[in-house]
């Protein structure tokens, strides 16, 4: 995931502070040049750094960390809100026009992720907001990419307005804007011709679509994996367009993370949202906060809690309770389960929005393969009904039975049991109250 270097270089900095009774100002400096090179590494502007390292030191020599009787946590404290003050504070929404429709113009150099992103916004909308946007294709150089905004609109059951290659963008989005208009969709977006690097023509047409348009929001979608050429092209598009925000794609990769931190510090403008996986629903609004608690490794709660929210059938979690309470949770329920917690996205992704988890050794071995969750089903549906509600049924030649009908090797099947075990025991202690079940789990 984005920021693990420069999340593992910045915690062991700061282990360093931890048990010391007191901290000198030699000590705040030795550790403030090791966060400036985990800064750097981590491919944050050179100025961003540098000013960075400026407030954190002189707040860090204040009398607040000498004086602490936890200097360590007053430095984490301290780096965690300036961390958050450079990301821009907090989350910005998107701007609204006063009368719909809110027009929005995506921008950004080919292969940014500029069409998968406007597929992610139009899905965020539809979930937030239930709007009924309109997309428009007026990228006319690249004929795919036509092709890509259909097939989005048609998963997405969205209208894509396009003219093909041969009419002028600007036209196409003059005659996009009267359909909406007709049509009544309350968001339009413009998915715009992106090149391999910021050039005269493509600068001049985007101006040209700009000034008929009149957009609410120019959204710049750049690709967190370029490292500092992230930053200059914001600041280039920037300086061309005036953009209104950015869009900071494939944060779900191992980038190093520096654009993320660089890119308001620059701009002046913010990031609005994040891409954090190529389907449709992995875009994030950005806030500040969260993000640098994640550069911390103090996990992420509340993004974990949404996600929970978003992605959990809440009458399947309450079936589920009245199970826990019945004490019949059976493995019918536990393939139930592991769908619903798949559906949230990588496993060690979301245990590392767990406070205190994001350096556990344990959670590289955390990934579950799709594949592996299609094994347990095959195991779980070779057992008969009976076997599925009474575990303890399940002895030595059952199992061989069960294997030999999964084509899964017995140990597989031996592992599953004992997992089922200890999640019903779990289970039954959570439901009567006692939650060192939990605690154990959490490795508290
Ligand atoms: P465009 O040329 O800017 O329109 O770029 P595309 O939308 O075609 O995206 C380029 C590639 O990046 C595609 O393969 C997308 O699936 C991928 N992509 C876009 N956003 C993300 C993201 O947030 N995470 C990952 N992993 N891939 C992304």
């Amino acid at each position: 995931m984005a920021f693990e270097g420069l999340s593992e270089r910045l915690q062991k900095t700061f282990s360093k502070l931890r048990g010391k009774g007191k901290v000198t100002e030699a000590d705040v400096r030795e550790m403030m040049r090791e966060v400036r090179l985990a800064l750097l590494e981590a491919d944050v502007n050179f100025d961003v750094t540098k000013t960075f390292i400026k407030t954190v030191r002189e707040r860090a020599v204040g009398s607040e960390v000498l004086e602490s009787l936890t200097p360590a946590q007053q430095v984490i404290k301290i780096v965690n809100e300036e961390l958050t003050k450079v990301m821009g504070t907090t989350a910005v929404a998107l701007n609204n026009a006063p009368k719909i429709p809110t027009i929005i113009m995506m921008v950004g150099l080919q292969g940014a992720g500029k069409t998968t992103s406007a597929g992610k916004l139009v899905h965020y909308l539809q979930t937030e907001q239930k709007a009924r946007p309109l997309l428009i294709a007026a990228d006319v150089y690249r004929p795919a990419a036509i092709e890509q905004l259909q097939t989005i609109g048609q998963q997405l059951q969205v209208p894509v307005y396009d003219e093909g290659t041969q009419v002028d963008p600007v036209t196409i989005v003059e005659h996009g804007l009267t359909q909406a208009r007709e049509q009544k969709n309350d968001y339009v977006l413009i998915d715009t011709a992106g090149r391999l690097e910021i050039d005269t023509q493509l600068m001049d047409e985007l101006r040209r679509i700009k000034d008929l348009a009149q957009p609410n929001e120019i959204l710049l979608v750049v690709d967190s994996m370029t490292g500092q050429a992230a930053t200059h092209v914001a600041e280039g598009f920037n300086e061309q367009l005036d953009i209104t925000g950015v869009i900071l794609t494939k944060l779900d990769g191992d980038t190093r993370g520096g654009a993320a931190l660089s890119i308001r510090a620059v701009t002046g403008k913010p990031i609005k949202f994040i891409g954090s996986g190529e389907k449709l629903a992995a875009l994030e609004v950005f806030h500040p906060d969260r993000m640098a608690n994640r550069i911390l490794g103090m996990g992420d709660m509340m993004t974990l809690i949404e996600k929970a929210e978003k992605d959990y059938d809440a009458q399947q979690a309450e079936t589920l309770t009245r199970k826990m309470q019945e004490n019949s949770f059976d493995f019918n329920d536990f393939v139930d389960q592991l769908q619903q917690v798949q559906k949230m996205g990588p496993m060690d992704e979301i245990m590392k929005m767990i406070p205190g988890m994001a350096n556990n050794p344990a959670l590289k071995n955390a990934q579950m393969d799709p594949q592996d969750l299609e094994h347990l089903k095959a195991i779980v549906y070779s057992m008969t009904l009976q076997e599925r509600q009474e575990p303890d049924l399940l002895n030595p030649s059952r199992r061989r039975r069960i294997a030999a009908g999964a084509g899964r090797p017995i140990v597989e099947v031996n592992r599953m049991i004992k997992q089922f075990k200890q999640m019903q025991t779990m289970m039954q202690k959570m439901s009567k109250g006692n939650l060192n079940g939990m605690e154990q789990m959490m490795g508290n």
